[in-house]
């Protein structure tokens, strides 16, 4: 089906010898989507430069597209009604392109966090090539794109996006140029959509060559961010197995991959003291100052002020679980202020409601950490608010990372040793057994 100012042609025949199209005038309740088959080689390289943890590169490139049949959707609803193969010849031609290349750590960091990463680089290409026009005078058609989980020349994963226009015409130069602030708003257009999934508002793409699967919007804000440099690369070159070199790469994205659990310690610092806002039942009205949440057992801590924090919940609801001190009842609340979502929702387990359930009474993180694992925290909330006053944001993030880590090193004792360590009254050190286990804490919240 054809479509030319609002009428529908039905195509009835292709003579691509004497390069003749037959089309007959008619009102059908369908449209038709071609499914196509792209690749491109690189020619020649013109340019190159990193940017943040990636580098983007321009040249010359071969794009070979290859149709290999259509799909008849229902007008409206978009109901796939048939799918039909077609035997067409290759169209080659060459043109100009800038390509990202996306480092092995990134793909490897996007698949231990349980996200598709072929749906990612898929949903990147889409989103970037959708927010083109805002930086040249193009529309999306005048451009086109293509993702590599692995590309055979480049032997790492890329994505292309190239004039559209045999020779090119100057569009992926500018692409080129303003690479950085183009990635900069499809990370914007990607996080603000309010989807589930993907939409045609963000991600999805009306000209997709594989029918917009396989798609993956957290993993495409994963990979921009890791891209953007707002997450440091992390290093898996030491462990088993995965150095450079000694590993296939995966080339099917549909092949189960390991999926470990997906954990975050949390901890956030108030602008006000309790006593400011009225006692401590208007936790809520104390308003954050920054919020740490650290990733997995490692150093990957990514820091919130208070504007961001839209981000922090949506970060918060991509774990498996969520791990703090007290942060049901003082966290949540101070949070709930900024967001009507429901943080009962979230898996959540909080080391001193365990620690209030086993003893009847409450402990400190200070006290715990010092006696668990010997160290001593170096300030307190007082402090912290009065840093916030004076503006001294390192020491405020350091004080608020510090407790993060305090309370996944005391977390990660607990899983490993079965026990933590207070004082009682009289100054002896007593062992409370935390016979916890990683997969239950994550799973009871699975089910309930
Ligand atoms: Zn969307
Ligand atoms: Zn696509």
């Amino acid at each position: 089906i054809y479509l030319h100012r609002g009428q529908q042609y039905k195509v009835t025949e292709l003579d691509l010898k004497n390069r003749l199209i037959r089309v007959v005038n008619g009102q059908v309740p369908y449209f038709t989507r071609v499914r196509s088959e792209k690749e491109t080689t690189v020619l020649e390289v013109l340019k190159s430069k990193p940017i943040a943890n990636f580098i983007v590169r321009l040249g010359r490139l071969r794009v070979t597209e290859q149709i290999v049949g259509y799909e008849k959707r229902r007008l409206f609803t978009q109901e796939l009604l048939d799918q039909h193969t077609l035997e067409l010849p290759p169209q080659t031609f060459e043109t100009v392109g800038f390509w990202l290349e996306i480092e092995d750590a990134i793909a490897q960091a996007v698949r231990n966090v349980k996200l598709h990463f072929m749906g990612g680089i898929h949903a990147l290409e889409h989103a970037a090539i959708s927010m083109f026009p805002l930086f040249a005078l193009c529309d999306r058609n005048d451009i086109g794109g293509i993702a590599y989980p692995l590309h055979p020349q480049l032997e790492k994963s890329a994505v292309f996006i190239y004039d559209g226009y045999p020779g090119g015409i100057g569009l992926a130069v500018r692409g080129y140029g303003i690479i950085e602030p183009l990635l900069g708003k499809t990370r914007e257009l990607i996080a603000s959509c309010s989807c589930d999934q993907g939409c045609p508002a963000c991600i999805h793409s009306p000209k997709c060559g594989a029918g917009n699967k396989p798609l993956d919007k957290a993993a495409a804000l994963l990979i921009l961010r890791y891209l953007l440099g707002e997450m440091s690369l992390p290093d898996f070159s030491s462990r088993e197995g995965t150095a450079r070199g000694d590993h296939m790469p995966r080339l099917d994205p549909e092949a189960p991959e390991p999926q470990p659990l997906r954990i975050g310690f949390f901890d956030l610092e108030t602008q006000r003291l309790a006593d400011e806002v009225g006692g401590w039942q208007n936790k809520h009205l104390m308003r954050v100052s920054v919020a740490v949440l650290g990733r997995g057992f490692g150093e990957d801590y990514r820091v919130y002020r208070e504007d961001e924090l839209d981000q922090l919940i949506r970060d918060l609801q991509e774990l498996d679980l969520v791990v703090g001190f007290n942060i049901k009842s003082f966290d949540y609340s101070v949070l709930q202020a900024y967001s009507s979502f429901d943080f009962k929702k979230l898996p959540t387990f909080d080391i001193l409601e365990q620690i209030h359930r086993h003893l009847g009474f409450r402990l400190s993180l200070d006290h715990i950490a010092e006696h668990t694992l010997g160290e001593a925290k170096q300030a307190d909330g007082i402090q912290a608010v009065r840093w916030f006053r004076e503006g001294q944001w390192e020491p405020l993030i350091r004080y608020c990372q510090d407790d993060v880590r305090l309370t996944r090193d005391v977390f990660r004792h607990c899983l490993e040793k079965g026990y933590l360590v207070y004082a009682d009254r009289r100054g002896n050190q007593v062992r409370l057994p935390t016979p916890w286990k990683l997969e239950d804490l994550a799973g009871a919240h699975k089910k309930g």
